[in-house]
């Protein structure tokens, strides 16, 4: 059980959100979006992915983003990173963190990274000793960490075996991904226990999509068993290019709204991402899965009817 009355929040619409639209966003219009978002409360924002260009076009102005957006000092900027050359380029960038991309599968690493899941974390090795001297922070992720669409449940030892190698080259900050939302409460649970107590001096987090309407729930089953850091995007924007049918991130306002309502603490300003959200959703032909946007806050009282109509008995 969790003690704690607080989480974190990390806001990855500008990366996760915006690459998963067809169209690719005005630098501008980006930088626009993210100055609003840095207004909101976030420690950490996911600004951009340092990808190759022809993988991912809609990034293909990460460095030229993170030139111009605005740096308050209380919010930390991570970028993902695919290998060395992200690495040079996040740290030009002057980001704080970079997350590595790693599946846990081979068949949707090899999809993603061209090589098994042993091989491309092999590949980070010296990545992971270039970052050593600047003062980038590097954090690991799994990815389908909760299911693969393309070889279903991933296996305990398979999370472990991972987790080992990372450990060995340093890494002790992993982010646990449901990328195509295979997950539920029970799953997480699972995952999240065994990996803690496999690693009690690691730092675990959520990354939850909600394909299958299951990301709150799975984020309350991870907080039961000691998560405090949570990713999610305003309006729900979000997929994943290499995992087919993958819908959007959990909704930030979502999360924040369902966090705040069980009593624990976000430090999210939610009236000001419910406003970004809503931009998003009029401006991208999105169908946003955000409850928030369609129904509002429980604290959005109505007036009651004067009198009752009457339905039948
Ligand atoms: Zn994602």
């Amino acid at each position: 059980m969790n003690n704690l009355n607080q989480v974190n929040i990390t806001e990855v619409c500008p990366r996760d959100g915006f690459q998963s639209l067809p169209e690719t966003i005005p630098t501008d219009e980006k930088v626009a979006y993210i100055n609003q978002m840095m207004e909101c409360g976030f420690k950490q924002i996911e600004v951009t992915s340092f990808v190759h260009p022809k993988a991912v076009p809609q990034l293909k102005d990460a460095s030229e983003v993170l030139e111009k957006i605005n740096r308050p000092s209380g919010v930390k900027l991570r970028a993902l990173i695919p290998n060395l050359r992200g690495l040079e380029r996040a740290i030009e960038a002057k980001v704080d963190k970079v997350k590595l991309m790693l599946s846990a599968t081979d068949s949707h690493s090899k999809n993603n990274a061209n090589a098994t899941t042993f091989e491309a974390i092999k590949g980070f090795e010296p990545l992971v000793q270039r970052a050593e001297t600047s003062p980038i922070h590097v954090g690991g992720s799994i990815s389908v960490a909760f299911g693969c669409p393309y070889e279903g449940s991933v296996p305990i030892e398979r999370h472990i075996e991972i987790a080992k190698r990372y450990e060995q080259m340093g890494i002790t900050d992993i982010s646990l991904a449901d990328t195509t939302g295979m997950a539920n409460p029970y799953k997480i649970k699972r995952v999240v226990e065994a990996l803690r107590k496999e690693f009690p001096s690691f730092h675990f987090s959520l990354h939850l999509h909600n394909t299958r309407g299951m990301a709150f729930a799975n984020a309350v089953a991870g907080f039961e068993v000691g998560i405090v850091d949570f990713d999610s995007s305003a309006a729900g924007l979000g997929g994943c290019p290499y995992a087919p049918n993958a819908s959007g991130n959990i909704a930030t306002e979502d999360l924040v709204h369902g966090f705040e309502e069980m009593g624990i603490k976000t430090g999210i300003d939610l009236n000001r991402v419910i406003n970004i959200a809503k931009l998003l959703e009029q401006r991208f032909p999105i169908q946003s899965d955000s409850f928030i946007l369609k129904a509002g806050k429980c604290s959005d009282l109505h007036i009651a009817p004067k009198e009752q109509t009457k339905i039948g008995n």
